[in-house]
């Protein structure tokens, strides 16, 4: 079944719930058995799906398994968030005196859970170079337990040679996971390029509606049982209204994808040509240091990525930002709806610079007709510099 496929048909159990074609919301704390035998054999009854509510329903089921078949998993474990997802991922893994191996591009709250709660609890990160590719084994130690990676990065939008990177991480034990919010699992199948975890913030392409807040990890495996045993113990749990927010959300990401990378496209390489614009991170252009990789590797772009001007007067380059008719101001991104915000990636660094000589935007390209929003831009590009 092709991706496309996948996305209208899997995780769907219609003739279970009066032929709705969508999964109803199943709201459920207390679970009801008719005897006591039953209730006293509901954990290994395979004929038991569902024992209580915070162990999922069939509206949770039906998300996981959507993903699941998406990124070509195991099992899923749904989150409230991504970042939630993401730190759930990580203290599966971890305990006091392992040492892990994060990328230095990594999204900016996963670096605070490391340096907060993680070195707490003396087990150490160490950051890496984004492009270290194969080299990342000079780093690799008896006691590191997981490599995080992130590609393209947070921000500055390096690919990451994910399938080297893995080989040498196996090598010595360590699970490789992968921040794939990027490209949904639509464009890049982690698990398919060496990575045993792939952890996404579904709030973004998958609800693609900028409504909801979800998370998910999709599993390989040797990882699946361990994750969603330890996130059971956590009490973690998805709110079934967002799950199927989420859901309804999935179903229609192949088309609002496709569409938003050709957009993306056309606009980054229309950036590219204004004097303004001193550099464009989009891997999807020749130009770009990571597009190799990005073409062996991927199967398309998502419609967020970065650019320079050389404007750095926070004056002149708010009043860019400031008068966008079609450009949103704010934080998250995957939704239908186009966004422009300034970034400062340097200050989320440690082990590389981030030197631009520039001023650093995040763009994300939403499903209006790009000539609308080119013509947003010019207009905004030109406040700036007159
Ligand atoms: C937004 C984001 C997250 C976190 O997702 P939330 O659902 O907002 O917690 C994680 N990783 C990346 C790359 C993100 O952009």
């Amino acid at each position: 079944m092709k991706d496309d496929t996948k996305l209208i048909h899997e995780g769907r159990t219609t003739y279970d719930h009066v032929g709705a074609v969508n999964t109803p919301v199943y709201h459920a704390s207390t679970i009801l058995f008719p005897t006591m035998e039953k209730y006293l054999s509901r954990s290994t009854d395979p004929s038991v799906k569902v024992r209580y509510g915070l162990r999922g329903t069939p509206t949770t089921f039906s998300l996981e398994d959507a993903l699941t078949a998406l990124e070509g998993g195991f099992g899923t474990v749904l989150s409230p968030s991504g970042l939630q997802a993401i730190t759930m991922a990580i203290m599966s893994y971890v305990e006091t005196g392992d040492h892990i191996l994060v990328t230095d591009s990594t999204y900016s709250p996963c670096r605070a859970f490391c340096d907060n709660v993680l070195a707490k609890l003396g087990i150490e990160t160490e950051y890496y170079d984004p492009l270290i590719g194969a080299d990342i084994k000079d780093l690799l130690r008896t006691n590191t337990k997981i490599v995080w990676t992130e590609s393209p990065g947070s921000q500055t939008f390096e690919v990451q040679d994910i399938p080297a990177i893995a080989a040498a991480a196996h090598e010595v034990g360590a699970i490789v996971m992968i921040d794939n919010t990027w490209s949904a699992g639509y464009y890049f199948k982690a698990l398919e390029h060496g990575v045993d975890v792939s952890v996404h913030a579904s709030t973004k392409y998958h609800g693609g509606h900028s409504d909801v807040m979800m998370g998910a990890i999709i599993c390989n495996e040797h990882t699946y049982d361990r994750i969603k045993t330890i996130s059971g113990s956590f009490g973690n749990h998805a709110g079934p209204d967002d799950v199927y927010l989420t859901l309804r959300g999935l179903r229609s990401m192949g088309t609002r994808m496709d569409r938003q990378y050709k957009n993306g496209l056309e606009i980054a390489r229309w950036i590219a040509e204004q004097p303004a614009v001193t550099r464009v991170m989009h891997p999807g252009l020749e130009t770009d240091p990571g597009h190799a990789i990005w073409k062996r590797d991927f199967t398309g772009a998502s419609s967020l990525f970065g650019f320079v001007v050389e404007e750095t007067n926070q004056k002149k380059v708010g009043a860019f930002l400031d008068g966008m008719e079609f450009f949103g101001m704010g934080s998250s991104w995957g939704g239908f709806e186009s966004l422009l915000i300034p970034c400062f990636p340097d200050a989320n660094r440690t082990v590389t610079d981030w030197n631009p000589c520039g001023q650093t935007l995040r763009i994300h390209i939403g499903l209006e007709d790009p000539s609308d929003l080119i013509a947003d831009l010019e207009k905004g590009l030109k406040r700036m510099t007159n």
